[in-house]
């Protein structure tokens, strides 16, 4: 029955190695887009709801993690990029400077292969 164990992302399958559930995600991009898209970001919540078979827990409040962090920054990154290009491009770019900024771009660029 499982496809994937259970440290891995039920979207990419890519494993979860610094997990943080959806809510601490959704908190910390809207301190940094702000209120104006406050509503975009929380229209697309949506998307992550459903997966709730989860044994991995968010370092942060210990909900269930079912995606990796990249699916969910992608996911709002091609929201930001319809409703706000210029935008998405500074989101893009303070995403891609953390430290895991090589994993990050490795990780982006296998989807926008397959994304259109
Ligand atoms: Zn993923
Ligand atoms: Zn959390």
């Amino acid at each position: 029955m499982e496809q994937f164990t259970e440290k891995n992302c039920s979207l990419c399958g890519h494993e979860v190695s610094n997990p943080v559930c959806v809510d601490c995600l959704r908190k910390q991009i809207i301190g940094f887009v702000g209120t104006n898209l406050k509503q975009d970001v929380d229209e697309n919540m949506q998307l992550f709801e459903g997966f709730e078979d989860s044994k991995t827990k968010c370092v942060f409040c210990d909900a269930p993690v079912f995606i990796c962090s990249y699916c969910f920054y992608r996911e709002i990154y091609k929201v930001l990029k319809l409703s706000n290009p210029r935008f998405a491009k500074k989101f893009g770019r303070l995403f891609q400077c953390s430290g895991e900024m090589q994993t990050f771009l490795n990780h982006y660029f296998s989807f926008s292969l397959e994304v259109t």
